[in-house]
């Protein structure tokens, strides 16, 4: 249906077609449709993804790809990731699958650079205890992890939170809180940004550190109800007091740097889920098109119909390539901090406008929870809110660009 559905419109070619990704993409498929689509709406229901679910990612080699072997994952880059997420997606998956099982994939890369950078000063054994303790469990699928950054008090402004840490002897004391916490419910370990040094150093200030949520100080996560997403976890946490050992900071002042650097391939990752939301729901909605008939004749016949389906699919090919074309530019080495938030723009403006029209074509039935573009409507709408809401990336871009 996918393949049928789909213009023939132009891809960037190369890199995305090798063996080995098409190798991938068959895995993924096969994978989501034995272990994911049919147990997806249960998950929505209970509001969390099994904890075996990951196991059995990380058994198939889907849970590590993007980290490195010698840290427990599969290997692979930006554009294995890209593959990853176009293959779950349009196979029946949902964004808050990819956001509740690839969680690690914003928390862990922060604890990954910061292991090699104890490895270069040769501090082997800091690097081996962050493997061993934190980063390979997650990628075994044993252990969840969550990236922790936005504070009630506000998630854009991040030179500014106020999550406070204060030197303890052995360590710190953090204390504060955080909300809208993807896998917070569920979290083994977080990846938290504290404030180390005072409020006037704004982003020099800001540290990132590893929390237990066992720790004396650490109150049980709030579970939050959501529009969509609602298979992915997301939590209000609070801290009081929770100690963090100093081998659980990941350089102290480099916090924000760190954010940054990371926030470019979390911004194409989320234009990825965008335009193969969109793909999905635009294959959906020309399925249903084709099946169903007013008025004696197929919905398809209507050239209304025909044509509305054009622009979704020419709104997610412009959405597909673009971004494909920046994601191959970052795995290259590029500097693409500007066109990744223009490539999240895009593929979330294309997906908004397609899971529209595919409610709208499906009547009805589109507005019913037990039709799937009802859910891909619903979960769509954070896309342009999360990772950076599309106000802020349009001033970072304005300041880019020099405007
Ligand atoms: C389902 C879900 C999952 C999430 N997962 C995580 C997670 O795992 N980890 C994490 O740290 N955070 C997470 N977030 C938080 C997300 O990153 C923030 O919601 C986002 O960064 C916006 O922050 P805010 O909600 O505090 O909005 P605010 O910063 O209060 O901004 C509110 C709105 O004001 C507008 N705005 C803000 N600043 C400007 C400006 N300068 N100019 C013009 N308009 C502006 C934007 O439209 C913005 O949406 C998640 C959020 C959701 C909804």
């Amino acid at each position: 249906m996918t393949a049928a559905s789909r213009a023939p419109a132009p891809q960037a070619p190369g890199p995305y077609d090798t063996p080995e990704r098409r190798a991938l993409r068959t895995l993924v498929a096969e994978f989501t449709a034995r272990e994911v689509a049919p147990h997806l709406s249960a998950w929505e229901q209970v509001g969390e993804l099994p904890r075996d679910l990951h196991r059995k990612a990380a058994a198939a080699g889907i849970l590590g790809i993007g980290f490195p072997e010698g840290v427990g994952g599969s290997g692979g880059d930006l554009i294995d990731v890209v593959v990853m997420t176009e293959a779950l997606l349009e196979a029946g998956g949902s964004g808050g699958v990819v956001a509740g099982l690839f969680s690690h994939g914003i928390a862990l890369p922060h604890v990954v650079d910061e292991a090699d950078r104890r490895r270069e000063r040769g501090d082997r054994a800091g690097a081996d205890d962050l493997v061993e303790r934190i980063i390979a469990p997650v990628l075994r699928g044993d252990a969840i992890a969550s990236l922790a950054v936005t504070e009630p008090d506000g998630g854009s402004d991040v030179a500014h939170l106020r999550t406070r840490a204060a030197r303890v002897e052995n360590g710190w004391q953090v204390s504060g809180a955080k909300v809208y916490i993807t896998s917070g419910v569920r979290a083994d370990v977080v990846v938290a940004a504290v404030r180390t040094g005072t409020p006037e150093e704004a982003a020099a200030g800001i540290s990132l550190v590893l929390l237990d949520p066992r720790a004396q100080g650490y109150a049980a996560p709030r579970a939050l109800e959501k529009m969509g997403w609602w298979c992915s976890d997301t939590a209000e946490l609070a801290f009081d007091g929770v100690h963090v050992p100093e081998g659980d900071v990941l350089g102290e002042g480099m916090g924000f740097a760190s954010l940054a650097r990371h926030f470019v391939s979390e911004r194409i990752s989320i234009a990825v889920t965008a335009y193969s939301t969109a793909q999905r729901a635009l294959d959906l909605t020309v399925d249903w098109a084709r099946k169903r008939e007013t008025f004696g004749r197929p919905l398809v016949s209507r050239q209304v119909v025909r044509h509305a389906l054009v622009e979704m699919a020419r709104q997610v090919d412009v959405a597909r390539v673009y971004t494909r074309d920046v994601a191959r530019r970052y795995a290259e080495g590029e500097d693409v901090v500007l066109p990744a938030v223009q490539a999240k723009k895009t593929a979330v403006a294309a997906c908004e406008y397609v899971v529209d029209r595919a409610v709208q074509f499906h009547g009805g039935m589109g507005y019913m929870r037990e039709s799937e573009v009802e859910r891909h409507y619903r979960d769509a709408r954070v896309l342009g809110i999360g990772g950076g809401a599309t106000e802020v990336m349009d001033d970072l871009a304005a300041r880019l660009l020099g405007y």
